[in-house]
């Protein structure tokens, strides 16, 4: 299937296939939108079943890049790239570097950090190639770093405003939460969680990372396929997307699913059918933007860390406004952030038209 013909294509600016013969490097760089300013979004590495799986996964998730920017008032745009995985292809600073020429030659228009399967050293040796890259060591108290914390930080604080509206109480104490996927963000997430009073139920398909939580808090493991319909009253996806649809929703126990994880609904239809089902959805590119709220600052090099979480102390208030909107109106939550998101993209390229 070709770009434009498929469903996930939304007028996105350009997608660039990059080939590095030399270490294997296979991407794929999505811009969807540069309305708002220079595009950014994570680079993920992940084994894809074929090309077509991780052309759809970077067109949906610069797509939800612009989304979140908006919304979170970033003078971003939207872009996210994907790196196939393979054993021709194993992880190397050659093959970080070759993708960083490749982010290099787009002059600006797409700004990297890391995502699943990067990291912040893996950032460094495309920094040696590029400077519009984010997500690098800290650089004393200013923002910067691994965005993860920053990221569990917007989660955990958007999981306290979903339980006060569904769950009717300001605490967190006794309060069960299953949490899908304990890396990087995942088990910080946890550490909140517990450290506010939460019975956290776990899974995660990696041994090391369960083993690492196991050790450290007081979890009950499940199986990864057991993980969604456990008995709890949040849920929140901190792994992959594409884990709410027509099949899971049906089972799922939680009154509410608030996480980490982009793309969480495999459709828009499934937003629907959780608030039919009457649980409370938080937008995902809502309540995860903490990691980009501080990848824009280390970039612009603005701010200090508690800058940063100034700002991440406003995703409350944007969900809750969600929230409002959602229990005045009828409609999913989902529907309603993509709306706002739309609204500002359309506004700023109206401006633009005007100035220009
Ligand atoms: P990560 O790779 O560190 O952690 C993901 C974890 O999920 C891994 O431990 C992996 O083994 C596990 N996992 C994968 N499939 C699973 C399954 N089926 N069941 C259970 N566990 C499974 O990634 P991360 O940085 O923690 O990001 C997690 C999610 O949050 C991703 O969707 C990412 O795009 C999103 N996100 C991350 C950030 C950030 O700052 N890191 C910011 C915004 C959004």
């Amino acid at each position: 299937m070709g770009v434009f013909d498929h469903p996930e294509f939304d007028q996105h600016e350009s997608v660039q296939y990059v080939v590095d013969e030399a270490t294997g490097l296979r991407a794929i760089i999505a811009i969807h939108s540069t309305v708002l300013g220079p595009s950014a979004g994570g680079c993920r590495r992940w084994q894809y079943a074929n090309d077509e799986e991780a052309l759809t996964d970077a067109l949906r998730l610069s797509r939800g890049m612009t989304y979140k920017n908006a919304v979170a008032g970033l003078k971003f745009g939207g872009g996210k790239s994907v790196i196939l995985a393979s054993d021709s292809a194993p992880k190397s600073a050659e093959l970080f570097r070759a993708f960083g020429r490749a982010v290099e030659s787009l002059g600006g228009r797409y700004i990297t950090a890391e995502d699943v399967g990067c990291s912040v050293e893996d950032m460094r040796h495309v920094n040696q190639e590029t400077g519009y890259v984010s997500g690098l060591p800290k650089n004393g108290k200013l923002a910067g770093g691994d965005p993860s914390p920053i990221t569990a930080l917007g989660v955990f604080q958007g999981i306290q405003s979903a339980v006060k509206v569904a769950l009717n109480t300001d605490s967190l104490t006794g309060v069960r939460v299953a949490v899908q996927g304990v890396g990087h963000v995942g088990l910080h997430l946890c550490r909140l969680l517990h450290a506010a009073g939460a019975v956290l139920v776990v899974a995660d398909v990696n041994q090391e990372h369960l083993r690492l939580a196991r050790d450290e808090l007081p979890v009950t493991e499940v199986l990864p396929n057991e993980l969604l319909f456990s008995d709890v009253d949040v849920l929140a996806p901190c792994a992959l997307g594409n884990i709410l649809t027509s099949q899971t929703i049906p089972l799922l126990k939680a009154k509410i699913v608030a996480g980490a994880a982009n793309n969480q609904l495999a459709t828009e239809a499934d937003g629907k059918r959780l608030a039919e089902r009457g649980i409370l959805y938080a937008p995902d590119y809502v309540i995860n933007a903490g990691g980009i709220i501080n990848v824009a600052h280390e970039y612009y090099g603005d701010s200090s860390e508690d800058q940063v979480r100034e700002d991440v102390a406003r995703i409350p208030e944007r969900l809750d406004a969600i929230f409002e909107e959602a229990r005045d109106t009828g409609r999913p939550t989902n529907m309603i952030a993509d709306e706002l998101a739309q609204n500002i993209v359309a506004n700023a390229r109206a401006n633009r038209s005007i100035a220009a």
